[in-house]
């Protein structure tokens, strides 16, 4: 028999995806069956990100909607989880009476049952400076979004805090999870078929660092080989790092293991030195245009990207200049860049030197358009090579396209039946646009 219906919501990032998914398969062991409709469900799930403003402020129209059917029925219960929740979730609980289950990111593990218990009453509230225990699901997820390709989280929280980060605040203190528990992990989502996974973490070229003893000899190099050597595992990725800890046993790992895509997001996030420290980096430009420097002599031909943001407080146009520059000296593959937005509690938003949205809204269109060019010079590179790729879901525009990537994440485009998703096929490439290159089967 049925615990109830339920109907999960996934904001931000690949965590919260890979979260979402957990939650899923873990809700569905107790014998709950999902809908996609919140309103004929009995507990709806959100797992918010607090990243920018406007998830949260999504998150909170959303949660407005419920009013009508509450004061009728007393349904949904909501479970608010993730970042937003860690942030603000007691205030929230307070102004949305149906929010009866709040959780931090590190308390998953004791979500489903506190939702079962909230259908008979009750308010439960696990969020990170609680006394009670805290835990994370050790299930291995059913990924929803693609039978083929899967995210494991092999560590929690960072330690970097960056100026204008929220993340250490709401995801607590770097932790890393003991390999055994990511193996296992790894094993079964293999087994179940998956051809692809990605290590996720806020900074997985940290991982290890806080186990003791002899444990700590086990880095990010150690696990990447491990996953790698799983029988049947076709492609591994990870993300995202830090340059400040790109260690070479990194590069070694990923030249020896040809399983280990050459795909690297290595987020910069300015181009000045000034702002850099500022922003708590603890790199130069200089160091981290030889850390890329570094990657491309071992891995030449590496799909490198990074991540950078317009408008810091007290960014000057001689600064921004400099994030320019170097966009146009180190030509990413893709730049996903943001203008500043204040994080509520963290450093950066305290200042009074904030930029005007105008002016943030400027420099992001010049980014954006400057790296628009790169892109599509690089993607024009690769007309006529071959390349194999993954076909892994249908175009989303496009009747009778798939979609699939290449080893150093490219999308490719290309005319191909349903049934052929989830294979590797060899692809001429035939054309390229800024964000995907199209491509015929061979
Ligand atoms: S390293 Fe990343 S997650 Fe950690 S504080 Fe800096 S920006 Fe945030």
């Amino acid at each position: 028999m049925s615990e109830g219906i339920f109907c999960i919501r996934v904001y931000g990032c690949q965590m919260n995806a890979y979260d979402g998914d957990r939650l899923r398969s873990a809700m569905t062991e107790l014998g709950w069956e999902e809908s996609s409709d919140a309103f004929a469900s009995d507990a709806v799930i959100f797992v918010t990100c607090s990243i920018r403003d406007k998830a949260e402020q999504k998150v909170i129209s959303e949660l407005g909607r419920f009013r009508p059917m509450w004061e009728k029925d007393k349904k949904p219960k909501v479970a608010l989880l993730g970042c937003m929740a860690q942030r603000t979730g007691a205030d929230i609980a307070g102004k949305f009476p149906w929010v009866r289950v709040v959780a931090g990111p590190r308390h998953l593990g004791l979500v489903p049952r506190s939702i079962a218990e909230s259908m008979n009453g009750g308010v439960f509230m696990h969020l990170d400076g609680d006394a009670g225990e805290k835990m994370d699901l050790e299930c291995a997820p059913v990924p929803k979004v693609n039978p083929h390709k899967a995210f494991i989280t092999i560590a929690h929280g960072c330690d970097q805090f960056c100026s204008y980060c929220i993340v250490p605040y709401v995801r607590g203190r770097f932790a890393s999870r003991p390999p055994e528990g990511v193996l296992a992990e790894a094993n079964r989502l293999v087994n179940r078929g998956i051809l692809e996974i990605t290590l996720l973490g806020q900074n997985v070229n940290s991982y290890g660092k806080d186990f003791d003893g002899d444990a700590g000899n086990y880095r990010f190099a150690s696990l990447l080989r491990d996953v790698a050597a799983i029988k049947g595992l076709r492609r591994l990725r990870f993300t995202t790092s830090h340059p400040l800890d790109f260690s070479d046993d990194i590069l070694d790992a990923m030249k020896s293991c040809p399983n280990i895509c050459p795909g690297i997001n290595l987020p910069v996030q300015a181009g000045s030195d000034k702002v850099l420290r500022e922003m708590n980096r603890k790199y130069t430009r200089d160091q981290y245009i030889d850390a890329v420097k570094k990657i491309r002599e071992a891995l030449p031909e590496v799909g490198l990207t990074t991540d950078l943001i317009v408008g810091f407080p007290g960014e000057s146009e001689e600064d921004f200049e400099e994030s320019v520059s170097l966009i146009e000296e180190t030509r990413f593959a893709l730049v996903h860049s943001a203008a500043y937005s204040p994080r509520l509690g963290t450093p950066a938003a305290k200042r009074e030197d904030q930029i005007p949205d105008a002016v943030r809204s400027m420099r992001l269109a010049r980014i954006n358009e400057l790296q628009s060019r790169i892109s599509h010079e690089i993607n024009h590179e690769h007309v006529g090579r071959v390349m194999e790729v993954l076909l892994d879901d249908a175009a989303p525009k496009g009747k009778g396209l798939l979609q699939g990537r290449t080893v150093t994440d490219k999308v490719v485009l290309v005319k191909a039946s349903a049934e052929m998703t989830g294979r590797f096929r060899s692809v001429k490439i035939t054309g390229a646009s800024p964000w995907c290159l199209e491509g015929r089967l061979l």
